[in-house]
């Protein structure tokens, strides 16, 4: 089944055109690596996914999912380490989406709970965020872009800045809320080569090469270049 798909989109600002002609099927489950050198747009696609911006031409078609029900983890560079909150408050924070008043109420709280179970990391919930390791921050912002979605995370670059071991330990994560838990991926990412891509497909944006198949075809691509 298909949840997201971008029929012949062109996504860009103003008069300057970032990608042509985007045909792609985000189907139930899968799990896509988003892959392509700085400024290839990336990020352009993103925002075109999560509606932040309107595609100059084609359309974006969500089936049976709000917009405001992804979950999406930002860059760690683009979220303040310093900031005075607790765990609880930062995972808390993600269930904002689905909230009608500013009170949590206590099914916000089960959810936050409910998440950082999942992720293993219910025994920080009272501690600082800026006390945490690399790999603990990017575990509890994971777990609140959970709070937004049980259906589809969309993840950029989350293994940015952290070490071999806790970048490996993220990706195991990552994987298992795709295989064990059904969660529709979609994940930018820098570190991982054709050789050791996760998920079952790739889209790489390359200026006007776009590619968007399995890891597979991908490979053979690579090598055949
Ligand atoms: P990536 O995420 O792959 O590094 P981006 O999507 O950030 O690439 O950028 C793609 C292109 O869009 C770049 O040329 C960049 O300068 C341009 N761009 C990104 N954001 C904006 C913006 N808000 N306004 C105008 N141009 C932008």
């Amino acid at each position: 089944m298909s949840l997201i798909e971008l029929k012949n989109v062109t996504l860009g600002y103003d008069k300057h055109i970032v990608l042509k002609h985007l045909n792609i099927n985000i189907e139930d489950k899968d799990f896509i690596c988003i892959v392509g050198p700085n400024g290839s747009g990336k990020s352009t696609l993103i925002k075109g996914i999560l509606g932040l911006i309107k595609p100059m031409k084609g359309k974006v078609v969500y089936n049976g999912l709000k917009q405001n029900f992804i979950g999406y983890m930002p860059q760690e560079t683009k979220v303040d380490s310093n900031f005075p909150a607790s765990v609880m408050e930062i995972v808390l924070s993600g269930t904002l989406n689905s909230s009608h008043s500013i009170f949590y109420t206590k099914e916000n709280k089960d959810t936050a709970l409910y998440n950082l179970r999942l992720l293993g990391i219910e025994k920080l919930k009272n501690k600082s965020f800026c006390d945490l390791s690399g790999g603990q921050r990017q575990k509890v912002l994971l777990a609140r872009s959970l709070c937004a979605t049980s259906k589809l995370l969309i993840l950029d670059e989350p293994s940015n800045n952290l070490d071999s071991k806790s970048k490996k330990e993220l990706y195991d994560t990552v994987v298992g809320l795709n295989k064990e838990h059904g969660i529709t991926i979609l994940m930018v990412t820098h570190d991982l080569d054709h050789n050791n891509l996760i998920g079952n497909k790739v889209l790489s944006l390359r200026e006007d090469d776009i590619f968007f198949g399995s890891i597979d075809e991908f490979v053979r691509r690579v090598h055949n270049d």
